[in-house]
């Protein structure tokens, strides 16, 4: 393919700052792989070939640094249970365990390449996949090798929670994790993945599971401080973490410790949405300058969402994201969260990675749930 002028541009994100990097009446060239040029449309330089943006907005594609998107069975009477008032608890996971361990790669492989497919009509270019609902060895690699035919974007999440078999041998468990799961999963992981929480496991487990993962060359992110203020958030500061994910309950003492260090603080707004949780504060997190992402947390226990769209209207609803603050958590902030800087913005060199809204102005993306016409370009592999 040659190169592509996207010409006519009313306003073109390039996330080049934290106030998004906007150039309005903007063009971009791009030669299918990488972004070659950026500025007026003015001065825009001949391409083999034009769009017209016809005064849309362009943005990076949304980087989706948490899902769960590789899994089977039906959850629904969960989510009943959940909005009639009863509590969100981890047990849930089991059920999904047990179908995805009765699923085939292909049963699995459709399904999952449905699921990317919604995610990606509503403009993620980039996602991240879990395992974690088969807590043995051959149903955690079956799901890894799945997640990794869409994205090398890939985590080791066999610390999701003690399976049933192994209730009376914790210990059990978290050595099977540490040794044969892990040899096993590490060509098919670039991550590993700790549950840090009430009824998943404590501080003292995943930071011995998470450092048996780095040792084996993965690295290391942690589901944590969803549930209780149990220590997730402290641990991802000692290990230099990429991202501590959910961050509900959080002191201010760790927003400061965070906002000095390299972690990523990942919010999860489907997860309060589907488990009537309570939603955190962000305000401290902007105060302070921490980095911040947004994700879908996609999963059909507490976060049935493909929507990175619908994850930002959430989270500027009812987390105090502005409408600037959502756009890049969910677009460089994801991408910060996954340590990638080719990724998340338009600067010349970045992946050609974008997305055409036929709206004026880019507050409509969350103000219209991203029910906005659109044009994806993508590189990636789904
Ligand atoms: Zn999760």
């Amino acid at each position: 393919m040659g190169s592509q002028l996207i010409s006519n541009i009313g306003q073109l994100i390039t996330n080049s700052d934290e106030e998004l990097g906007i150039i309005t009446d903007a063009a971009i060239v791009i030669d299918g792989q990488q972004v070659l040029w950026v500025g007026s449309n003015k001065e825009a330089p001949a391409a083999d070939s034009t769009i017209d943006a016809n005064g849309g907005v362009v943005t990076p594609g949304f980087v989706d640094s948490h899902t769960h998107a590789v899994f089977a069975g039906d959850r629904s009477k969960d989510y009943v249970a959940r909005m009639s008032g009863q509590k969100y608890a981890t047990g849930g996971i089991k059920t999904t365990v047990a179908a995805t361990r009765a699923a085939t790669e292909n049963d699995l492989i459709s399904h999952t390449r449905e699921l990317l497919r919604k995610c990606h009509s509503h403009g993620t270019t980039t996602v991240e996949i879990k395992s974690g609902y088969g807590l043995n060895v051959d149903a955690e690699l079956k799901i890894l090798k799945v997640a990794k035919t869409f994205t090398d974007e890939t985590t080791f999440l066999g610390a999701h929670v003690i399976p049933a078999e192994y209730e009376n041998d914790r210990a059990g468990y978290i050595e099977l994790v540490k040794s044969e799961m892990l040899d096993a999963v590490v060509p098919y992981s670039k991550w590993i993945d700790v549950f840090c929480d009430n009824g998943a496991f404590s501080v003292d487990e995943a930071r011995e599971i998470l450092q048996s993962g780095i040792a084996k060359g993965l690295m290391g992110r942690i589901h944590g401080n969803q549930l209780g203020d149990t220590g997730g958030a402290e641990l991802a500061i000692e290990l230099n973490l990429a991202s501590v994910d959910h961050a509900t309950h959080v002191s201010n003492e760790t927003i400061a410790a965070l906002a000095e260090s390299n972690v990523v603080t990942t919010f999860l707004p489907g997860a309060e949405f589907f488990t009537k949780s309570l939603y955190p504060k962000v305000n401290l997190f902007f105060e302070l300058g921490a980095k911040v992402a947004l994700a879908t947390d996609c999963n059909p226990g507490s976060s049935y969402l493909t929507s990175m769209p619908i994850a930002m209207s959430l989270a500027i609803r009812e987390m105090g994201f502005t409408p600037a603050q959502a756009l890049y958590a969910a677009t460089a902030g994801g991408a910060a969260a996954l340590r990638r800087s080719d990724i998340g913005h338009l600067q010349p060199g970045a992946r050609a990675d974008l997305v055409i809204w036929q709206a004026p102005t880019f507050e409509h993306i969350a103000y219209r749930l991203g029910d906005i016409d659109k044009k994806i370009l993508t590189t990636g592999k789904f």
